[in-house]
């Protein structure tokens, strides 16, 4: 995630942003659905080469939509090489579609919302309003682009090992580690090199993303509290997919 000297960019993250997160992830009723369309045959994943970490230092969008390719790529490569391992075919997530307008994408013909990002099991996509999350990037930092990516990605090898829990919470908490699981083993495969403030980063990122505190863990759409998701994802990024409970 280089060097990106913008730290003194990030700060509190405004409340505007803090309240869009709380939606993060999994409007659209992609996971509650999860016998949805299996994924079809999809290219293989990139030439095995490790990425290389660019030293960013800007904000702009193309170093967001830069930042977006790269976490696509490093999840990809970890994936098929966790797949592999236990003898079985990976099929890449099959895109990851940026949209700009509520309703520009839909999720099993359900509207997709501004300020989110999903990961639609019906299709097999990924989306994200790009607005929002080049404000998340800007506020937060770029490590929040490899988390975010990670923790939609994860939702897609959940489906691909049938993990359905009973309670969003657990599957979200399930789907942080995972995302801490890929971006620490990549670190320590020397896929991804992480800057000095990076991983203050995710734990400003979760601490964002997290549900109030009175809000019931059993309720629908419950992700965790910042305390909880921040747990989840480091157990995952210290310990690898071990901590994550995938059975
Ligand atoms: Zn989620």
């Amino acid at each position: 995630m280089g060097t990106r000297s913008g730290r003194d960019a990030r700060g509190p993250v405004a409340a505007l942003l803090t309240a869009a997160l709380l939606s993060l992830a999994c409007a659209g009723g992609g996971l509650a659905e999860p016998e949805g369309e299996r994924p079809a045959p999809a290219r293989s994943p990139g030439s095995p080469e490790p990425t290389t970490t660019r030293a960013d230092g800007t904000t702009s969008v193309a170093e967001f939509k830069q930042d977006v390719a790269d976490a696509q790529t490093i999840a990809e490569r970890y994936w098929a090489a966790q797949f592999k391992e236990s003898g079985q075919r990976f099929q890449p997530i099959r895109r990851i579609t940026p949209y700009q307008r509520a309703g520009e994408v839909s999720c099993g013909g359900e509207p997709l919302p501004r300020n989110n990002a999903v990961y639609c099991s019906r299709g097999d996509f990924i989306a994200y309003d790009v607005a929002w999350s080049v404000a998340a990037f800007r506020q937060v930092g770029d490590a929040f682009v490899f988390y975010l990516l990670g923790h939609e990605y994860a939702h897609g090898i959940q489906v691909r090992l049938g993990i359905n829990y009973s309670f969003t919470i657990q599957q979200e908490l399930q789907a942080d580690c995972m995302a801490g699981a890929y971006l620490g083993d990549s670190v320590r495969a020397k896929a991804l090199t992480l800057a000095d403030g990076d991983l203050d980063e995710f734990r400003e990122g979760l601490a964002a993303v997290g549900d109030d505190p009175d809000q019931p863990w059993f309720a629908e759409g419950s992700h965790g509290t910042a305390q909880q998701r921040t747990d989840s994802f480091f157990r995952g990024y210290e310990r690898s997919l071990e901590a994550c409970d995938l059975g």
